[in-house]
């Protein structure tokens, strides 16, 4: 029997949040990451916009508060807003000090974007690019770490709890699949560090990679961790929309430079939903297009760039002009075909002001926490930033977290299970959630649509947990198992949801009720683990 791995610190995932906290963590103990591809298979390295600081002369940390309030819709927590947006400018020198390149205007000051929601210039970024840079900078200072260690193709299965000992729900590590020799292994630790990401694969229409299931979220809820606020799903208004693209998105700064949206016809509609037209917040915008669509039959709307300088448009954007070139589409001329897609999970697992869960050991940083950052609605390139600063906060707290685990650990044991011989049915499952989601429980709810989604995810569980329990585990059925529990921990947190507030949306509850209230499920009130 192969004994544990012991370490100080495990870390679930290898995006801004995870490597961050590896590096820092690493400074007073061992340190494994597991990433269950490879180490820049994350949403971080996808993001293009930026990430959002305090640094204009005609800007204000009281701004920057205000727009993430009332992006957040009345949800936000007011505390955690402003230790953010104050960590800000100094989490932007981090980066740097790590060696991260960002874009500098001619006189050689941080050149600053403005993406929608945001009253003034105050994203820094590189080229369009600014997610691959940062993980390029945060892998290359992980691999000079030698306290650091980083399994790729290590897939989380479950987290250990000493409830299964007898004791509290204290969680001590996690089991580990090693894809490519088929091994469970078990790593044993002092804090458990929850860095897994977004949860945008449980939609069909998706801005996210692959990677983007939910895992982190499933494993805490199985252990009895407090999950809130997971109907907020951030739709993102425009990602491209053509045969041979899948997940490209069209970046914010887009319509904060300019950008305009039109229909085929070359109206534009923005007007009509919102003052603030096309730089309307993103579930404004998503709606707007959503209607649209819906209206006139059409497969897509556009963003218009054409009136722009075209030197302009191709320097600040070489990565979307480039590929969209590669599709046909010079954007300095065309108007872009654009629908909306999941992107962005505002809730996640339940955090306080330094990423601790309600599982002691376990700590959530990064997308896959609900820390109130958000509220009902993230403002743009807030993430990455939140991503810097629990990432920070998480290691100061873990610093002396006591080593709590059993005298003897029980290793993974797959029973009587054989290899699959049915990989149809993780296909089909997987298909079915992600594309019942996106109808039912997408940019407009109902009771109705709500119900139909419940009755659905109840009886595909049952039969992936048939199906989990006889086949000896895979990355995919692990995925499976989570996606869908996910998928059903947003349609309870919707169902539960009587209003339209931020994010969600209901035709039968249109208007907002009086007192904004978080969401919160735990195994004692929500659906079955
Ligand atoms: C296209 C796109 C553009 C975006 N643009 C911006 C932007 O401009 N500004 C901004 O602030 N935000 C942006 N975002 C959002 C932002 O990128 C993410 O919220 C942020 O990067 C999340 O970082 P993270 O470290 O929490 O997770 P991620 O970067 O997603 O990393 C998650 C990691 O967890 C690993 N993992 C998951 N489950 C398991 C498991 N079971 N076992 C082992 N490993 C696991 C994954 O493999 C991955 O390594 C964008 C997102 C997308 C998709």
């Amino acid at each position: 029997m192969a004994e544990p791995l012991e370490t100080d610190f495990l870390v679930i995932g290898s995006g801004i949040a995870g490597l961050n906290f590896a590096l820092l963590a690493a400074e007073h103990g061992r340190v494994v990451v597991i990433t269950k591809k490879q180490p820049s298979d994350t949403n971080t390295n996808w993001a293009q916009g930026g990430v959002a600081a305090v640094l204009a002369k005609d800007d204000s940390f009281e701004r920057h508060i205000d727009d993430t309030l009332v992006a957040g819709d009345g949800l936000c927590d007011r505390d955690v807003v402003e230790l953010c947006v104050q960590d800000g400018p100094a989490q932007v020198q981090r980066l740097l000090d790590l060696g991260v390149r960002l874009a500098r205007d001619s006189q050689g000051e941080l050149d600053l974007g403005r993406e929608g929601a945001h009253t003034r210039h105050r994203v820094v970024h590189w080229e369009d690019v600014t997610g691959r840079e940062i993980q390029r900078g945060l892998i290359a200072a992980v691999a000079k770490h030698a306290n650091i260690t980083v399994l790729h193709d290590h897939i989380a299965i479950d987290l250990l709890s000493m409830a299964k000992y007898g004791g509290d729900p204290a969680c001590f590590g996690a089991y580990v699949l090693d894809r490519a020799s088929g091994q469970v292994k078990t790593i044993c630790a002092r804090a458990t560090v929850l860095a897994s990401g977004g949860t945008g694969k449980v939609y069909v229409y998706t801005s996210n990679p692959d990677v983007a299931t939910g895992d982190g979220i499933a494993m805490a809820y199985r252990i009895g961790a407090a999950v809130g606020d997971l109907e907020f799903v951030q739709f993102h208004p425009t990602v491209l929309y053509h045969p041979h693209a899948r997940n490209f998105l069209l970046s914010e700064a887009m319509r904060g430079e300019g950008g305009v949206l039109r229909l085929a016809t070359g109206e534009t509609f923005m007007e009509h939903y919102h003052p603030m037209k096309s730089l309307a917040s993103r579930d404004i915008v998503a709606r707007a297009i959503d209607n649209e669509i819906k209206k006139s039959g059409a497969d897509s709307v556009f963003l218009d760039m054409t009136h722009l300088d075209a030197a302009f448009v191709r320097g600040r954007f070489p990565n979307i002009h480039e590929r969209c070139l590669s599709l046909g589409i010079d954007i300095t001329k065309q108007p872009i075909p654009v629908v909306p897609a999941a992107h962005y999970m505002c809730g996640g697992v339940k955090t306080d002001h330094h990423g601790a869960t309600t599982i002691s050991g376990l700590y959530a940083i990064g997308e896959c926490a609900f820390t109130g950052l958000h509220g009902a609605n993230r403002l743009a390139s807030n993430s990455l930033l939140e991503g810097m600063v629990y990432s920070k906060r998480a290691a100061e707290a873990v610093r002396d977290a006591p080593r709590i685990r059993p005298a003897q650990v029980a290793p993974w044991s797959s029973g009587d299970a054989t290899d699959s011989n049915d990989a149809i049915v993780v296909t089909l499952n997987w298909d079915e959630i992600r594309r019942f989601m996106w109808s039912y429980v997408g940019i407009v709810r109902s009771d109705k649509r709500i119900e139909r989604a419940l009755r659905r995810i109840e009886i595909l569980r049952d039969e992936i947990r048939e199906y989990y329990l006889d086949f000896k585990v895979t990355s995919d059925l692990v995925e499976l198992r989570n996606l869908a529990l996910v998928a059903h921990l947003v349609i309870e947190s919707a169902r539960r949801r009587k209003e339209s507030r931020g994010l969600h949306y209901t035709v039968d509850y249109p208007d907002k009720l009086p007192e904004a209230r978080h969401s919160e499920l735990q195994l004692t009130n929500g659906p079955r683990g």
